[in-house]
């Protein structure tokens, strides 16, 4: 997969150099590159802002400057992320969607955000966009959301988890259930014993206990979660252990 992030702080993607992103990388699994969307500017102060129009408070990105920067960074089949406060709400769902893709190209924004024509100008010319919020707060700009976008669907690229059997029981996947929990050694730490049935080597047992914590675990967390399992579902998966 090719993965291209424009932003005004190419420093904040150094993290991408690290573990399995970072291994992916060296091994060719993904090819992401990071630009500066200042090298799109014309001007002395290579400036990439304005005042809004309407008045209130802060600048915006100019549609102008980010709609050279796409141009070139899009090529023939780019598909463009837009993180932003105000879009969907980012899943493991759209996570599975975006790690289908051949190319993604995203768009940070920073102040208060870029300018709506650019969004609209895309979607117009027949473009993939994804206007996509990692969660219901505001951060500084669009750097640390595209980190986090780029972990999840970077991680579900063949090859790229060293074991894919990992990605199977997780939180947030087939089962629609959040994971168990989960221990290693030493069997017991500071008082803290084990759950027994896990050391049985009852495979059905242990199977039984794990989903049953699961849907504890889910129910005590994520009350949502629950209205929203296919109870079938669940049995089949069941079924399938
Ligand atoms: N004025 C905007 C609003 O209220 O919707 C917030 C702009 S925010 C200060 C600057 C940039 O940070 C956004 O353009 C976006 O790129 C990024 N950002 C902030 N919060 C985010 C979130 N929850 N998810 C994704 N991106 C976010």
């Amino acid at each position: 997969m090719r993965v291209d992030v424009v932003t005004v702080f190419p420093d904040y993607l150094a993290a991408l150099d690290l573990s399995l992103i970072g291994k992916a990388r060296q091994a060719g699994l993904l090819d992401l590159r990071v630009h500066d969307l200042r090298d799109w500017t014309t001007d002395r102060h290579r400036t990439v802002d304005d005042t809004p129009f309407g008045g209130g408070a802060g600048m915006v990105m100019r549609p102008d400057v980010w709609g050279t920067a796409l141009d070139d960074v899009l090529g023939e089949d780019g598909h463009l992320v837009i993180p932003t406060p105000s879009g969907e709400v980012f899943t493991q769902r759209h996570a599975e969607a975006l790690a289908t893709e051949q190319h993604l190209v995203f768009a940070c924004g920073r102040y208060e955000g870029i300018d709506a024509r650019v969004a609209e100008h895309y979607r117009a010319a027949g473009r993939r966009v994804s206007e996509l919020s990692i969660g219901d707060y505001v951060l500084n700009g669009g750097e640390v959301a595209t980190l986090v976008m780029v972990e999840a669907v970077g991680r579900l690229l063949p090859g790229v988890v060293g074991n894919p059997e990992s990605l199977v029981e997780e939180s947030h996947g087939a089962a629609g259930l959040l994971e168990y929990p989960v221990y290693t050694k030493p069997p017991v730490w500071d008082e803290h014993e084990i759950p027994e049935v896990l050391l049985s080597g009852h495979h059905a047992k242990i199977a039984r206990w794990r989903r049953d914590r699961a849907l504890e675990r889910t129910a005590a967390r994520r009350p949502d979660m629950i209205a929203a399992l296919d109870v079938a579902g669940l049995d089949k998966h069941d079924v399938a252990k």
